[in-house]
């Protein structure tokens, strides 16, 4: 069942500027969705319109079917939101801060005692609680908000690039913690670390100047992309003129003196013994987002 439909969203932040986003259609049940993009292909502009907190300047989000303009604190109360910029409540400890919102969200005193110290273990903060926010590196303030956003157990989790600023351990903490919630909640994630959701995602959904280039399972969008990738292996000295050639590739490994290249062209590339490649989500990356390259 679909948790979520965004109907034909359209948002322009004035009146002559280009559309943020244009007619964005989409339906989320439960599962983790990537939303993929470079900087401002309108990522965060969709979650602030989801999460209500921007009005569309065309178009619907209905929740179970009602339009959430209707359903209010309803609608409040299953709804976690990891915003992407980071300030406030510097001089907040990380504890007053959780417990500030627990209130705001209305969490009792006892399930805001229970559940802020299960999320600081989560976040791996515990032991922290007592610093203030303005003390901690981006990092931490990060796994705080992402705390904050799973204060209520939320159904529907709206996470605007939360891995910025983590490190490879934090980050794969994060996702993998996301995944074990993600059974039950229908989870949005905004990033252009495709790491953060290569492995998790139900779907993925590209994003360019606030349009879907590209959507489906990660296995259907890598299948479209498919035919596009070749991989070839020359001797290292011969990179160089192969870079010099196709620039748009990357070097996938190395053995024996040979360099593995994948190299992204709709025409197959005019070299010896080049053969199609297998595919993953950076390749689709890649080849999307060609202004991109290099
Ligand atoms: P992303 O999150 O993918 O980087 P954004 O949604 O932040 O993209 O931005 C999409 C487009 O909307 C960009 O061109 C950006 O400059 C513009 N934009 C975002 N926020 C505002 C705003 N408050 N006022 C005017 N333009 C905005
Ligand atoms: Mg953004």
């Amino acid at each position: 069942m679909d948790e979520l439909t965004v109907k034909n969203i359209t948002k322009k932040y004035s009146k002559n500027a280009a559309p943020a986003l244009k007619n964005f259609d989409y339906a989320f049940s439960n599962g983790v969705y990537g939303l993929l993009g470079p900087n401002g292909a309108g990522k965060s502009t969709l979650m602030n319109i989801i999460v209500g907190n921007l009005a569309a300047s065309e178009g619907e989000v209905f929740y179970r079917g009602a339009d959430i303009r209707t359903l209010g604190e309803a609608y409040r109360s299953i709804l976690g939101y990891m915003p992407q910029q980071q300030q406030l409540y510097e001089g907040f400890t990380i504890k007053r801060f959780l417990y500030y919102f627990a209130a705001l969200k209305g969490l009792s005193k006892k399930e805001a005692n229970e559940r802020i110290a299960e999320l600081l273990h989560v976040v791996g903060l515990y032991e922290f609680a007592d610093r203030h926010l303005k003390t901690l590196s981006g990092g931490m303030k990060q796994r705080v908000l992402l705390a904050q956003a799973l204060l209520n157990d939320p159904e529907v989790l709206i996470l605007d690039e939360p891995t910025a600023g983590l490190d490879p351990r934090e980050r794969m903490n994060i996702r993998n913690y996301i995944y074990s919630i993600a059974e039950k909640k229908t989870i949005l994630i905004a990033t252009h670390v495709i790491s953060d959701v290569e492995q998790i995602a139900k779907e993925v959904i590209f994003l360019r100047s606030g349009e879907i280039v590209l959507s489906g399972t990660p296995e259907q969008v890598a299948q479209e992309i498919g035919p596009f990738i070749w991989e070839v292996d020359v001797l290292k000295e011969d990179y160089r003129r192969v870079n010099e050639m196709y620039p748009s590739n990357r070097v996938a490994g190395e053995r024996d003196g040979l360099v593995s290249v994948k190299v992204i062209s709709e025409k197959r590339p005019e070299l010896p013994e080049v053969r199609s490649a297998a595919v993953g989500l950076e390749d689709v990356y890649m080849y999307l987002y060609p202004n991109e390259r290099r």
